[in-house]
């Protein structure tokens, strides 16, 4: 049987973070994954460019049943900590929109600099490897895998959520933190795009590819200002991305096509401006044109009318529509595309301070099987490092 002082099960994000961290302060670790490569996430997130971080990271960007828990963690290891990390390898970052930092070299370049921080401080991976079962025993864990049993003091958990099973994602953190006493807030796939049935569905199969700007929410939650995307299977785009993660089943999802105007207003100028010209013209100087017979369903008689036709009572009945256009998604396109998993490990169970379990002492939870979710634009990955600094100065 192998012993070591620390054991990381996942080699995500957090899991090699983590273990660089705890074998930098001298700590025999191992980092074990079942897959046959290290953070294929980091791979393929941001494009291939890998959104790191998030210049304005705040806990307000989160969402959890708790939302203080995780002010402690980010406030310990923040986006500069990180940069400054990527600096020392020599990397390089780009901030696209709203303080999302992209790496300028491939997302490959962060994994190789997870990967050399852990050779460095003197850590071991171990890949293709099967977690067979987990048992705690007089303060030590015994962790039986497909190639041979772990003896560890330090257990930590960074095996992710449940979000692209293709790509290894398991629900083993949840089975693991059950048997220990811990409670799973509901999960459900966040930053997922969103599905729709009948007649919204064939009408924006219709005008798949088309995007624009909007203000959008779900019932709860903050609003967000970002693009919207027609897809065949309903709609997509940052904008549904965000406000998916505080959407629940049946729900509506409410979105302003004119985020920028007073809408009432300008139709009024418009019909004393330009009383000849039809509602469809107006619409279109700011929405795509196939877009406009979509939205304007419930007043359909109106489209191919001449403004100065229009009464004051038609106008509210339009600005209504435009300016807070409701829908109900059939559904979301669930784990397949989900970025990340809303819900888990419920942090009541969690020290902020350490991520250790109040349950059961050695054992950690970080990334993103614990109940914080992060926003679209870094947000993530900034929780998957500050939670894994904060095990990893103590594991
Ligand atoms: C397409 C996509 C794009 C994204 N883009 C961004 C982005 O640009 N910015 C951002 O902030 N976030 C992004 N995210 C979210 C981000 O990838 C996650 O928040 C982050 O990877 C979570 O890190 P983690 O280490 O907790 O889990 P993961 O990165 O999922 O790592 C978990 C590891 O555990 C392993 N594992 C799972 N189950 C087992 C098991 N039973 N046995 C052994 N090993 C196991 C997995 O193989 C994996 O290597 C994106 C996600 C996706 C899917």
């Amino acid at each position: 049987m192998k012993i070591v002082d620390c054991l990381i099960l996942g080699a995500g994000a957090a899991g090699l973070f983590c273990a660089a961290r705890t074998a930098a302060r001298g700590r025999s670790t191992i980092v074990l994954d079942h897959a046959r490569k290290p953070a294929e996430k980091i791979r393929i997130s941001g494009g291939g460019r890998c959104n790191f971080t998030n210049l304005y990271t705040n806990p307000q960007n989160f969402i959890s049943n708790n939302p203080h828990f995780a002010k402690s963690a980010l406030a310990r290891y923040t986006p500069y900590d990180f940069c400054d990390l990527m600096s020392t390898h020599g990397l390089s970052w780009t901030e696209k929109i709203l303080g999302q930092l992209f790496c300028d070299q491939k997302s490959g370049a962060i994994i190789n600099m997870l990967l050399q921080e852990l050779s460095d401080a003197g850590g071991a991976l171990t890949l293709n490897t099967d977690i067979i079962d987990v048992q705690s025993n007089a303060g030590k864990f015994i962790v039986s895998t497909s190639e041979g049993q772990i003896e560890t003091t330090s257990l930590v958990i960074a095996t992710g959520g449940l979000s692209i099973p293709k790509m290894g994602a398991t629900g083993l953190a949840y089975e693991i933190a059950r048997q220990f006493g811990h409670t799973i807030i509901d999960t459900r796939p966040a930053l997922v795009p969103f599905t729709f049935s009948g007649q919204d569905k064939d009408d924006f199969a219709a005008i798949s590819g088309v995007s624009l700007d909007v203000r959008c929410q779900a019932a709860k939650g903050p609003d967000f200002r970002e693009n919207l995307l027609f897809t065949h299977r309903g709609l997509s785009g940052p904008a549904m991305l965000q406000i998916s993660s505080y959407w629940h089943l049946s729900e509506t999802v409410r979105i302003d096509l004119f985020p920028d105007h007073a809408t009432r207003d300008w139709l009024l100028e418009k019909r004393e401006d330009t009383p000849t010209q039809t509602l469809q013209q107006a619409l279109s100087e700011h929405l795509p044109n196939r877009m406009v017979p979509l939205i304007c369903r419930s007043f359909e008689n109106l489209v191919q009318r001449k403004l100065a036709e229009l009464s004051n009572s038609h106008l509210d009945d339009i600005v209504e529509t435009l300016k807070a256009w409701t829908l109900k998604p059939a559904g979301t396109e669930g784990w397949r595309t989900a970025e990340v998993t809303a819900g888990g490990i419920c942090t009541g169970g969690l020290s902020s301070k350490t991520m250790e379990s109040r349950h059961q002492s050695g054992l950690y939870f970080i990334g993103e099987c614990v109940d914080v979710t992060g926003w679209l634009g870094g947000y993530n990955f900034q929780w998957a490092w500050a939670s894994a600094a904060a095990a990893g100065a103590h594991a």
